[in-house]
């Protein structure tokens, strides 16, 4: 396994590896700290590429002036061996430097994707304006510098691969995405690399917000379909000392947009900040109903 930090060196070495054998390639975009979650987004793409490509980068375009940018978890090495345990053939860890050009560090400001208003001004976007337009233009420049044919997605960030579907569509970017199930802890919590910030108190009130996704899934399966039923359900469980839900919401599946009777594919989504000592750890889950 390669470990390549420059975007150019990344070309060169696609290339290499492609003229050896016609052969398809798959791309997993990660910030690092990697978990089991991410693993099953690895996994995946090594048994189903012939050249697998593992990026690791924190990528300053998509956090707002207040959130975790600078305390974000840095652990290239044990992710490095992780990459290679799992067969990775290329883990990709440029510096900011590598990836965005000097104009941007004096400025401020860099080409973006910016995705629709209206598909970013709810759920996540809502609490981190321009955050969708970093992570779009983020993974737009991992798809140009690698041209993978597949690239891997987690369900668990919800509103992200829908963006990220609709601007592979848009734009014609010419690669599969790949959507991946959530990957959660034995008592439901869903893996994310915010976890580490938890204390062990502020991680077993975190698991309000999973018992609560569960909760409203028990509830629909015994028929209710009324959205503000479940939503009211979800937001009075997570509702406690310690946490508080900055949104529930249920939209269509297909079209991320609002539904009040789930008489189609739906997913819930939440998001919640959790009190962990002197802290606030804001985390997002979702189930599809
Ligand atoms: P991140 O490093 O948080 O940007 O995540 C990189 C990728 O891993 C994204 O596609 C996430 O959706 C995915 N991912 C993160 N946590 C999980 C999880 N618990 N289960 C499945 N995929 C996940």
């Amino acid at each position: 396994m390669k470990i390549i930090h420059k975007p150019d060196d990344l070309r060169c070495e696609i290339e290499k590896l492609k003229n050896a054998k016609d052969c398809s390639s798959g791309l997993v975009p990660t910030m690092g700290a990697l978990h089991d979650g991410h693993l099953s987004l690895i996994k995946r793409c090594v048994n189903e590429n012939n050249i697998s490509i593992v990026s690791i980068f924190v990528n300053p375009t998509q956090f707002g002036p207040n959130e975790d940018y600078a305390k974000y978890p840095r652990t290239l090495e044990a992710d490095s061996v992780l990459c290679e345990k799992a067969g990775v053939d290329i883990v990709f860890a440029p510096a900011p430097e590598d990836i965005y050009d000097e104009y941007y560090f004096k400025h401020k400001e860099t080409t973006l994707i910016c995705p629709p208003y209206d598909t970013v001004n709810k759920l996540c976007g809502k609490s981190r304006p321009g955050h969708f337009d970093g992570v779009c233009t983020i993974v737009g420049k991992l798809f140009n510098i690698t041209k993978c044919n597949n690239a891997y997605f987690g369900q668990k960030d919800a509103q992200q691969l829908f963006i990220i579907k609709k601007m592979v569509n848009d734009l014609y970017f010419d690669l599969k995405i790949i959507s991946c199930p959530i990957v959660r802890e034995k008592d439901g919590l869903a893996l994310s690399s915010r976890n580490t910030y938890l204390t062990p108190e502020a991680r077993q009130t975190a698991l309000n917000i999973s018992q609560a996704l569960f909760k409203a899934e028990e509830l629909f399966n015994k028929g209710i379909k009324e959205a503000d039923t479940l939503i009211d359900t979800v937001l009075a469980y997570i509702d406690k000392p310690g946490i508080e839900a900055e949104y529930a919401e249920i939209v269509s599946l297909e079209t991320f947009e609002k539904i009040n009777l789930l008489n189609e594919k739906a997913i819930m989504l939440v998001a919640a900040k959790v009190s962990s000592g002197s802290a606030t750890v804001r985390l997002i889950d979702n189930i599809e109903l």
